[in-house]
């Protein structure tokens, strides 16, 4: 599960990213890496405990693993969907501007570590107070002597007096600088969890202190507020509770935060952020002894936690359906204490009989039946989830295709015509991805023949059923499960989704990046997963599957090519990218750097890729922190302004509009965009093939509505006259053409539907 990090630190880290649930800060500010991340001394097993890391956090725990998690590590549903909706790298770059107008970036650059860690006492909590949550935001970065200075526990409990002190007079928002000191004291648990022997312990003084500021805080009127004022420091307040295990002491929170919650809330994204929260509270709540004994000898939280699902069940049908199935999966958490199983029994059967399996019900059936299945197999027939993984395969995704020997596709809901242009696409990419990588074949020991894509109806069909069905963290675009390799009749897959935003037109969401995961796997990166993290691979594994998305759909990557103009990193610096460096470095920047090493330098890329191939990692990694080094860093620097100007020196990614004047003439590998034509009506263009053309291909794109695509040797495609044709909903359609005849060559985009902003783009 999650080896998504260099394996020396997969055991803590990865289990610590998968117990911190996501939350909700849709304004809040991007951090700097929590460097510390990397370096975590605590034992694997331990981390259950650690700190939720920073406000939206800036890594990305990545959306590849080797196999299914428990059900007791997934963490509750995060009330911000936006990780499923956005392209890669999209959600955190470094210059996106702050609710404020701020450059978020200015303002933790403005930002001196030696402010806070010079500073004691009184001069410290009032420089926090002055400070900005986005400045306290990069503590979480501190490390040695720094993150002594900043959080040893005389620092910590000055702040948590400081808490104490200024809640008696909160009033409601974050004009008294009580937001940078919730968040500084999170900060504090969190660099202490992963650096304790630099730090030092934290004992009875702290947790004192920390009881005074809490309690002042939840005690105060104005943090019962429902505005996102107060849910700001409200939201950060309730995952403090749990970064300074005190979950048993504020259960009346939790159960007053769920009573307190209505339909007014949902106007304010912060307030929803607090109130999930409270989940996060109970999930890691099962770590802390005090916490279940607690529960033990006053069981109402369960009853609390029961009430809100059963009271809010018409939230299953809308934006917040997360806050009801999270009840219901956190009641059925409870099911693994024997002492409480005739308690929460009842509540959750009497739950699972009033919702079900499939319909607008079913987020909090999984929910509730995922936890049975797990912690209370034993007794299935009383909740009747008895075969639980089986019935979920064949109930939601009852759609099978093969799209070839190699490629299976398990569908929720797809039509014939939507799977063969799935197929199709998966297909073609095959050839598209041997001629760049230029491999002989699958590396050594690997038995990954056959590739399953599930494709669920739509996000929250993933978020849904996903996890329940496949042990997967579901806050992300997808995740490619490989497996183990070596192993015979090992199934790798991947587990994707419709992009339900982009109908009428028909796409599985990452479909091409997630698809090239597998080939990478399969034909450049000898063993499993864990293996080819052991040193920092990312910038080819995440840059690959980027560039070969890319590249093959031809579609201009211009997020990547703005990055370009920014300049922010050398080549050699790249090459130690990992997954704990923000997704625009992983993603952007992992595609500059290959796409310059394939084009620019190929001979080296065939060393490296033999070293992979072959699982020599260190040999790959001195070739590429010796051999080439510093080398290429100046050329670099050129190359990027050059791609930012449009011109990336070559390449199939450099496609540009087709140049005769007359809109009807294609060219050679050129594009015409923003086509468009009403219900019934065609788009014609043509082009002059020159004699010897082995193939043409052409693809249309992008845009709204539904276009097909005609091809003709001889005159006009229509309908009625075409030799090629490439048809279905929306407008992702290729047509390959081999052998095309010399001279004129006809394409036509016809109606089905009106349709506008299409791209048609031609190849030979
Ligand atoms: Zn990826």
């Amino acid at each position: 599960m999650g080896a998504v990090l260099p394996l020396a630190l997969a055991g803590a880290m990865s289990l610590a990213l998968l117990a911190q649930p996501a939350q909700a800060q849709p304004n809040s500010p991007s951090a700097a890496t929590a460097s510390n991340a990397s370096q975590p001394s605590r034992p694997a097993g331990s981390a259950d405990l650690a700190p939720q890391a920073q406000q939206s956090p800036a890594s990305d725990p990545g959306h590849q693993a080797e196999g299914r998690s428990k059900a007791s590590q997934l963490p509750p549903l995060s009330a911000d969907k936006s990780p499923l909706k956005e392209a890669y790298g999209e959600h955190d770059a470094p210059s996106e501007q702050g609710a404020d107008g701020k450059s978020r970036a200015k303002a933790a650059a403005a930002c001196d570590p030696a402010d806070f860690t010079g500073r004691t006492g009184s001069e410290l909590v009032r420089f926090i107070r002055a400070s900005t949550t986005d400045c306290v935001n990069t503590l979480f970065s501190l490390t040695g002597s720094s993150a002594q200075l900043a959080f040893r526990e005389a620092q910590m409990t000055s702040v948590a007096y400081a808490l104490r002190d200024n809640a008696a007079y909160y009033p409601g928002d974050g004009s008294t600088g009580i937001p940078q000191l919730v968040l500084y004291l999170r900060a504090g648990y969190y660099v202490q969890w992963y650096n304790p022997d630099v730090v030092g312990p934290y004992g009875p003084t702290l947790r004192t202190a920390i009881r005074s500021g809490l309690d002042a805080f939840f005690a105060s009127p104005r943090s019962r507020d429902v505005t996102d004022d107060n849910g700001e420091t409200l939201s950060e307040a309730v995952i403090l509770i749990d970064s300074a295990q005190e979950n048993a002491r504020y259960i009346s929170v939790v159960k007053r935060m769920l009573a307190d919650y209505d339909s007014t809330w949902n106007a304010f994204s912060r307030m929803l952020a607090a109130v999930n929260n409270v989940y996060t509270v109970t999930f890691r709540g099962h770590q802390v002894p005090a916490f279940v004994s607690a529960v033990e000898s006053d069981p109402s939280l369960i009853d609390a936690l029961h009430r809100f699902a059963a009271d809010h069940l018409s939230l299953l049908e809308g934006d917040q359906a997360y806050l009801t199935s999270n009840a219901g999966r956190e009641l059925g958490r409870f099911l693994q204490h024997t002492s409480l199983r005739g308690k929460v029994r009842p509540l959750a059967t009497a739950l699972l009989r009033d919702t079900s399996l499939t319909g607008p019900t079913a987020p909090l059936w999984v929910g509730i039946a995922e936890m049975a299945d797990y912690y209370d197999k034993a007794n299935c027939a009383a909740y009747g989830v008895c075969d639980l993984q089986e019935r979920l395969k064949r109930e939601v995704l009852p759609v099978r295709h093969t799209c070839s020997p190699s490629i299976r596709i398990l569908a929720q809901q797809m039509t014939s015509a939507e799977l063969n242009a799935s197929c199709t696409s998966l297909i073609q990419q095959d050839a598209y991805f041997h001629r760049i990588a230029k491999d002989s074949g699958p590396v050594a020991d690997d038995n990954n023949t056959t590739i399953e894509v599930i494709a669920y109806d739509s996000s929250t069909d993933y978020q849904t059923y996903a996890g329940a069905m496949y042990g997967i963290d579901t806050n992300n675009g997808g995740m490619y499960l490989e497996g183990d390799p070596s192993a015979v009749g090992n199934q790798p897959r991947f587990i994707a989704y419709e992009a339900e935003w982009l109908r009428p037109d028909f796409h599985i969401w990452n479909l091409n990046h997630e698809y090239t995961h597998y080939l990478d796997g399969r034909f450049t990166m000898y063993g499993d997963f864990a293996a080819n993290m052991t040193t920092p691979t990312i910038w080819w594994v995440e840059g690959f599957a980027e560039y070969i998305s890319y590249h093959y759909r031809q579609e201009p990557y211009t997020a990547a090519m703005t990055e370009a103009g920014k300049g922010t990193y050398a080549l050699s610096t790249l090459f130690s990218t990992d997954y704990s460096h923000d997704t625009t470095r992983v993603y952007r920047w992992g595609y500059l750097a290959v796409r310059y090493m394939l084009e620019k330098h190929p001979a080296d890329m065939d060393k490296v890729l033999a070293h992979y191939r072959a699982g020599q990692w260190s040999a790959a990694r001195t070739y590429l922190t010796t051999t080439v080094g510093t080398r290429y860093d100046s050329d670099w620097r050129t190359w990027l302004a050059g791609c930012a100007a449009g011109d990336c020196g070559g390449g199939d990614g450099a496609v540009t509009e087709c140049a005769d004047s007359d809109p009807r003439v294609l060219g050679e590998n050129c594009r015409r965009s923003n086509l468009s034509a009403t219900t019934g009506n065609y788009s014609y263009h043509y082009l002059y093939v020159p004699a010897g053309t082995k193939q043409l291909k052409i693809t249309v794109s992008g845009g709204t509505g539904d276009a097909d695509l005609y091809y003709s040797g001889s005159g006009w495609a229509t309908t009625g006259s075409s030799t090629q044709r490439a048809t279905g909903a929306g407008n992702s359609h290729t047509l390959t053409i081999s052998n095309p005849r010399s001279g004129a060559n006809y394409i036509s985009l016809h109606a089905v539907a009106s349709f506008g902003g299409a791209t048609v783009t031609t190849a030979y």
